[in-house]
């Protein structure tokens, strides 16, 4: 009994000792020939675990962040009424930035980390240290200014 390769672009039956689809012509037995060493790729995705957490804290901080900034754009008028005491909703917005903002550096550090020692190659896990850098950057300017 002969054992069959199914061709990956044509889906043809191949003996499984042809190196090459009768049909198309494409490569079989792809994964193990052309298998390229993690390190040298690169990806959308993180491929690293470090990776994976930067990217991962990296949207819980947006997340928070945007939502107590929101949250105190729609109350800026309450919040410049003198009488008004700072309420538990805007506390609790107030600790959701900090959390967010903490949450921001620990994905930037630890992005810069999978980077750097884990050879992570991810665009995404770029981006966020390149957003978190910016953000930094625009953050003290305006905490400078304000
Ligand atoms: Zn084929």
């Amino acid at each position: 009994m002969q054992r069959t390769m199914t061709c990956p672009e044509c889906g043809f039956e191949n003996l499984s000792w042809l190196s090459r689809c009768q049909v198309c012509g494409e490569r079989l037995h792809k994964e193990e020939e052309v298998e390229l060493p993690a390190r040298s790729r690169k990806s959308f995705l993180p491929k690293t675990l470090l990776g994976r957490w930067s990217v991962g804290l990296a949207g819980a901080s947006v997340v928070l962040t945007l939502t107590a900034v929101l949250v105190v754009f729609l109350l800026r008028s309450q919040l410049t009424d003198a009488n008004v005491q700072p309420s538990l909703a805007l506390l609790a917005v107030g600790s959701a930035g900090m959390v967010g903002y903490f949450l921001g550096i620990a994905a930037w550090i630890i992005g810069l980390i999978s980077i750097w020692k884990s050879r992570e190659r991810s665009i995404l896990v770029f981006a966020v240290v390149l957003v978190g850098l910016s953000a930094s950057v625009g953050l003290f300017y305006l905490a400078s200014n304000i």
